[in-house]
């Protein structure tokens, strides 16, 4: 579905990827790790077209993405992308905030945008919240709803940059069910995360970033279980 071929990124003088392959393939959930600065975030940015990139390529569905003249509010319609921050919008309620995309950008008329966001508040456990403001919401509730927001654009593959590290505990456990699920119904998820047992679990596919490059990657049985690199070790040494 995605590939991402020697992409290169700089930052003035910092180059922050130096030369990235990686193979999504539809369905499958790839979980990043790395230690911090190590270009998690900065990959997802590039495949979401929120970075240019200075080399190499991003192509979905065969096609280049990162090249050339491309539509980029279609690209993000069918990648969506799911931040730390949930970025809900504080003046629209919990149905306004699900809606506004499918309607904006998706030309939806608003009885099917509604009926779509409750379905979708549904699915995320949230349907006694339509009419909250995210004010009113915990931690947890809003980055359920920021799911379910994304899920109302019908991506094929959502991008998470650390969906549950600005959350307490207790909430954590929630959010991740919501993720499980969607792994379950066969979505097609990259996810920048710090919780193992999770990456354990659901990933198809881990992948170990490391000073820009991929250090190593393959299942979570062959990462967390056999790592093969002295960085890999370490790392895992601090978060496991
Ligand atoms: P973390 O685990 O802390 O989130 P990360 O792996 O996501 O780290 P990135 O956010 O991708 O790391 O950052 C990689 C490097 O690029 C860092 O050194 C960071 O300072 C730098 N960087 C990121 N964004 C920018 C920017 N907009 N301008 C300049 N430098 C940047
Ligand atoms: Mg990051």
């Amino acid at each position: 579905l995605i590939a991402v071929i020697d992409l290169r990124k700089r930052f003035k003088s910092l180059e922050v990827l130096k030369g990235i392959d990686l193979y999504i393939k539809q369905g499958s959930v790839t979980v990043l790790i790395g230690p911090s600065g190590s270009g998690k975030s900065t990959l997802l940015r590039c495949i979401n077209q929120l970075e240019t990139i200075q080399g190499g390529d991003i192509q979905f569905e065969g096609h280049s993405i990162a090249r050339g003249p491309v539509d980029i509010n279609k690209v993000r319609q069918r990648i969506g992308m799911v931040f730390q921050h949930f970025n809900l919008f504080p003046h629209l309620t919990v149905l306004e905030n699900i809606t506004l995309g499918p309607r904006k950008l998706r030309k939806m008329p608003t009885a099917e945008a509604n009926a779509l966001a409750e379905k979708l508040l549904k699915q995320v456990g949230l349907s006694d919240k339509r009419d909250a403001y995210p004010s009113q919401l915990s931690g947890g509730q809003k980055q359920r709803i920021a799911i379910a927001r994304t899920l109302a654009m019908e991506p094929d593959v959502i991008l998470f940059d650390e969906p549950t590290s600005a959350l307490d505990p207790e909430m954590v456990g929630e959010v991740l069910e919501v993720m499980k699920d969607l792994a379950k119904d066969g979505m097609t998820m990259i996810i920048v995360t710090h919780e193992m047992g999770f990456a354990r679990e659901v990933a198809s596919k881990v992948v170990f970033m490391a000073d820009g490059v991929i250090q190593e990657s393959g299942t979570p049985e062959m990462l967390f279980e056999h790592p093969q690199s002295e960085r890999l070790v370490n790392f895992l040494g601090k978060v496991l």
